[in-house]
């Protein structure tokens, strides 16, 4: 890890803001004043070349909010997105197009990720048609048949169209779409969390081989830190769109040091039926709150099984705890 960080950030996210104006949701008054709902507030991550930063929390939390402003998908409202020395948000249209060339995403659902009318040969060629139009259609069509044999899809298969492949067959056909302009950073969006078991084995297993033969970063999201432990390097924890923990995985699972991040891990079953009976599991009492409305100071305090009357004070920030953890929280 100290190695990976003698190195320059492929990408840094600083003090990332992403607020929305909504309504108050008073029909009877539709004058009523907006509300500001604020769906990530204030994250910041670095992350290196050929790192994997894994992005969990529960639903609602702005894990995907955050990576699709990290591709302007969503404007952020404030903060920083630095890709390799450069800020993009002051960026014009133009450095956002050569961006998107390096940085790649893969979605939730692989079915309706890809387009029902088009062919594996076009869904997989059409970045290049996009961003490489100096390609002749033959060269295309030879990137397009290399990158299929590299995600373990069959060549017969290049006339097929989307519906008659199975969910972890998709998503092989959206991470060769993803990794056929050879970028640098691949954001995955809960890339395994629509698929059986033991499909999301084979698509983990899949990414980390490509990450190694092609040197890629991967900003992995999902809701459960059993999956993301498979695959990352470090690991951003959030809640309600805040940063909670952001650890090296090692540290991060055996010694984890935020309450939300503990509660978490104690709801990942134990294979062994003994350990799991031992198993004392934290249960979070209450919903998340909203978004519009969230808790003074530490926005976790209402479900917090640790909270004092000062963790209603100040916003706590992420703060270095040992020299491979850091936490948001004024008792870690
Ligand atoms: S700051 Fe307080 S409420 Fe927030 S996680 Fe720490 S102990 Fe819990």
């Amino acid at each position: 890890m100290a190695e990976i960080k003698k190195r320059e950030p492929l990408l840094s996210v600083r003090n990332m803001k992403v607020h929305f104006q909504v309504s108050a949701g008073d029909k009877a008054w539709p004058w009523a004043p907006k509300k500001t709902l604020k769906a990530v507030d204030g994250v910041s991550f670095d992350l290196y070349p050929g790192e994997t930063l894994g992005v969990v929390g529960e639903s609602g939390c702005g894990k995907s909010t955050l990576s699709r402003a990290i591709l302007n998908l969503i404007p952020a409202t404030d903060g920083e997105i630095v890709w390799m020395g450069k800020d993009l948000r002051q960026g014009t249209e133009k450095d956002w197009h050569a961006v998107r060339r390096d940085i790649q995403m893969i979605f939730q659902d692989p079915l309706a990720s890809l387009n029902p009318r088009m062919t594996i040969a076009q869904i997989i060629g059409e970045p290049l048609r996009v961003h490489r139009p100096e390609l002749s259609e033959a060269d295309v069509m030879k990137r397009v048949r290399s990158m299929m044999a590299k995600v373990g899809l069959r060549e017969q298969m290049i006339n097929r169209y989307p519906h008659e492949f199975s969910g972890g067959q998709c998503q092989r056909i959206g991470i060769a779409r993803a990794l056929i302009l050879e970028p640098k950073l691949i954001i995955c969006d809960e890339p395994v969390s629509a698929l059986d078991v033991s499909i999301q084995a084979q698509i983990i297993n899949l990414l980390k081989e490509l990450q190694r033969e092609m040197g890629l970063a991967l900003i992995f999201i999902a809701h459960d830190l059993a999956v993301v432990k498979h695959i990352s390097d470090r690991v951003l924890v959030m809640y309600l769109g805040r940063e909670m923990e952001l650890a090296e995985k090692q540290a991060l699972y055996e010694m984890p040091t935020h309450p939300y991040t503990r509660a978490l891990l104690s709801a990942i079953p134990i294979p062994d039926p003994a350990l799991e009976r031992q198993k004392e599991i934290q249960i979070l009492q209450g919903d998340l709150p909203s978004p519009i409305n969230p808790p003074s100071g530490c926005v976790f305090r209402t479900r917090c099984p640790l909270a004092i009357e000062a963790c209603g004070g100040e916003v706590p920030k992420l703060r270095p705890i040992t020299d491979r953890t850091r936490a948001a929280c004024i008792r870690a």
